[in-house]
């Protein structure tokens, strides 16, 4: 068997989980989007399920999912429905759709509804994506209590920088939503993770972390004490030796420099490691750090042995997890650990704890 594998810790999913609710206090929407940010929506639910006070997907297929594998807490959908036949399942499912423009909101006014619906106002507050202005807030709040059709409004806004926070936009967000929703019942929710661990004014009823739950910190150079979700590894499947001067892998990018044993892994960008990736990138063979050189392929990578006289095939070859944070990873590559986590795929996924 193809030796790739994710490795997924559920008690570190918890402990990331429970240090954002401490942090945050109040609720927490554990978000769940994009299979669990590349984890596995339903097992990731599963170990939270009996802890977490709701949960958080971007659409109605991805809350199904978790209604069918059992659960039964509160979900929250960020990005709302797309057509009324969703606003029919929503109100079944006892999901909470975010109202974010005014086609949502007539959607539910016209709509014939089995039950009343747990709904969230988005508030634009200055990221300019989605929600409404501050000055239609009330208005499209008003329409949708006379609507009948809703049992509960909460507002919610996004920041656009709250993973800069010497940045004043967030600031200037959080005085946008509190003058926009003043005064108008329902719970309230702001903060992402970044704003979790760096902006207690945006504290209210619910929290909404995402990639902290994985471990993976949203505020570069800090640490707030997550632990790692997934490793990514595979092994050692074949060794060479080149001669300085010899060329390795595709468009030559790499050309030894000196005598150079290099390892041949089985893992490539089909796996959801970046082809972007470049030259020196650390790896950890066996648990020592090793570079990686040459281009990713799609179906392998290869590593510089020629300092770790011990490795060879079999060792074990961690691309981002407990010794490589994912964070390094995404950022020698211009990206972020977002991307790179829900990227993951075709590898053999293996949940414990
Ligand atoms: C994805 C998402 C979150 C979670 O953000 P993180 O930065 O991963 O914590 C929170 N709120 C909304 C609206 C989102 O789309």
């Amino acid at each position: 068997m193809r030796p790739a594998r994710a490795l997924i810790n559920l008690e570190a999913l918890r402990h990331n989980y429970h240090l954002a609710r401490e942090r945050h206090g109040g609720r927490a929407f554990a978000v769940v989007k994009a299979n669990a940010y590349g984890h596995g929506a339903v097992p990731c639910v599963r170990a939270l399920a009996a802890t977490a006070d709701g949960f958080a997907v971007a659409f109605i297929d991805e809350a199904r999912e978790l209604r069918e594998a059992g659960i039964t807490a509160p979900i929250l959908l960020l990005e709302g429905v797309f057509e009324a036949a969703e606003l029919l399942e929503a109100s079944r499912l006892g999901l909470w759709p975010a109202v974010h423009h005014a086609a949502q909101v007539e959607m539910i006014e016209k709509t014939a509804l089995p039950a009343p619906l747990y709904v969230w106002l988005k508030v634009n507050s200055g990221m300019n994506r989605c929600g409404f202005l501050p000055g239609a807030v009330r208005q499209a709040w008003k329409r949708l209590v006379v609507s009948g059709k809703t049992q509960h409004c909460g507002f919610m806004t996004h920041f656009a920088r709250a993973d800069e926070p010497e940045a004043e936009a967030t600031a200037a967000q959080i005085r946008i939503f509190d003058e926009a929703t003043h005064g108008l019942p329902g719970e309230k929710s702001l903060a992402n993770s970044a704003a979790i661990l760096s902006c207690p004014n945006a504290y209210r009823d619910w929290a909404r972390p995402g990639i902290m739950l994985y471990g993976a910190d949203p505020l570069p150079g800090e640490d707030a004490g997550l632990l790692p979700v997934m490793t990514l590894e595979s092994r050692i499947v074949a060794v060479r030796e080149l001669a300085a001067g010899q060329p390795l892998g595709y468009g030559a990018r790499f050309v030894a420099p000196r005598p150079t044993r290099v390892g041949l892994v089985a893992l490539g960008y089909a796996d959801g490691y970046p082809r972007a990736t470049p030259d020196g990138t650390l790896v950890a063979v066996d648990g020592l750090f090793a570079a990686l050189i040459g281009r990713v392929s799609m179906d392998m990578l290869t590593v510089d042995l020629t300092d770790l006289p011990e490795a060879g095939i079999d060792s074990t070859v961690e691309l981002w997890g407990e010794r490589i944070p994912v964070g390094t990873v995404a950022q020698s590559v211009g990206t972020i650990p977002y991307e790179l986590l829900c990227n993951v795929k075709r590898v053999a996924f293996e949940w414990h704890g």
